[in-house]
């Protein structure tokens, strides 16, 4: 369910298209869950493709991008965020350290947060910067060695330790469900975290599980390839 399926040609009209059939999916999801569409930011993970591919989608009158490396966004946003006023970048993609001062910079919102001294990079940008980006501690719902994230039990002791050690405040959390597992339960998971840890915002669901994901709480769904197309 909530699957949709696009033509992966990435022509200007088609990647328009797909966004509007990806927002009406938003709208039945919000609808079956009776949440307000507006409780819910669609972010479009631009990752892997060019400006001339995502500026079609930003004339349909996508305003919120995510990307999943510093340096490809930084040879590709700033031209795009001059053209085109308004425009918030999500960083959705594992962040160095050595790297926080440029994410700091360029992003409007991190949802990789995901050890200490990534917090203490980041507390000293956001002081030297004066810039506040949006904060999403990623959470290993299915505790996968390769994957990055904070181990489910672990995840309370991280919040606290981000708010009272390094004076971050955390917007959410973020998860990314095994792909061999129904997703519903890591979201629930996820849900439940940032209830008891007195958290507003989750960052779940990508193109093939936004509408399950809305049903249960998803406030930023990131939605790669129903969009674009393939990679
Ligand atoms: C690529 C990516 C997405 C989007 O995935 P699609 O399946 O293409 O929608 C979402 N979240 C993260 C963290 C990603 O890296």
């Amino acid at each position: 369910m909530g699957a949709i399926v696009t033509d992966a040609s990435n022509t200007p009209s088609s990647s328009a298209s797909a966004l509007a059939a990806v927002e009406q999916e938003i709208l039945r999801a919000c609808t079956d869950a009776r949440r307000d569409r507006a409780s819910v930011t669609l972010i479009a993970v631009s990752k892997t493709f060019a400006a001339d591919a995502i500026e079609p989608v930003i004339l349909a009158g996508q305003r919120e991008f995510g990307e999943n490396r510093v340096q490809e966004a930084k040879g590709k946003w700033p031209a795009l965020i001059d053209a085109h006023p308004g425009l918030v970048l999500h960083l959705i993609g594992p962040l160095q350290s050595n790297k926080a001062k440029e994410a700091v910079a360029l992003f409007d919102a991190i949802h990789s947060v995901d050890r200490t001294s990534l917090c203490g990079a980041l507390a000293k940008e956001i002081a030297a910067q004066g810039r506040h980006p949006k904060l999403f501690v990623q959470i290993n719902t299915g505790e996968e060695p390769q994957k990055a994230g904070i181990a489910p039990g672990d995840a309370d002791a991280f919040i606290a330790a981000c708010r009272k050690d390094y004076g971050l405040e955390i917007s959410g959390l973020m998860c990314i469900p095994p792909v061999d597992e129904a997703p519903g339960p890591h979201f629930a998971l996820t849900a439940k975290i940032a209830a008891r840890n007195g958290l507003a915002n989750l960052s779940m669901g990508m193109s093939a599980d936004f509408a399950t994901a809305i049903q249960f709480g998803a406030t930023h769904v990131r939605v790669g390839s129903a969009i674009f197309g393939h990679r």
